[in-house]
């Protein structure tokens, strides 16, 4: 159990210090920001459509390593995504960090941020690039705030 917990510390502690997919996307139609005035995090998130497919997804910003990490592993978990199955990651996601129900299927690395289920505060931070790209799918230039 000791190891399971380090080996998960290790993949938040790598994708805070080199976050994936970390960059401005010019011209990105589909944009919103968000912010979790709780700890203070604010990033935006950047994705492109193509196909019906998201065929690229980028975040910046600054904030804790929960909440960068989990904006890292996002980017890496939705590429290539249908607007249909985003959606539904982003749900389970949620669920995954807030109701401690096992999905049967799965989230692979993201079960690593199981864990904040224990912390409502960090709760926030995990969730926030997450509801962020969930605003950026509709389209229209959003704001997003935890609160
Ligand atoms: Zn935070």
């Amino acid at each position: 159990m000791l190891d399971l917990r380090s080996l998960y510390q290790e993949v938040i502690i790598d994708h805070n210090r080199h976050p994936r997919n970390f960059r401005r996307m010019p011209g990105a139609v589909h944009v919103a920001e968000g912010y979790n005035p709780l700890c203070g995090d604010r990033l935006t998130v950047y994705l492109r459509m193509q196909n019906g497919v998201v065929a690229d997804l980028s975040f910046e910003g600054e904030g804790c390593a929960i909440s960068t990490a989990s904006a890292s592993l996002m980017t890496e978990h939705l590429k290539g995504k249908s607007e249909a199955e985003a959606r539904r990651e982003i749900e389970r996601f949620h669920t995954l960090v807030t109701s401690g129900e096992r999905d049967p299927a799965g989230l692979g690395k993201l079960e690593v941020l199981a864990g904040v289920r224990e912390f409502p505060v960090r709760v926030k931070c995990a969730t926030l690039a997450w509801h962020t790209a969930s605003a950026a799918l509709h389209g229209a230039e959003e704001k997003v705030t935890t609160e």
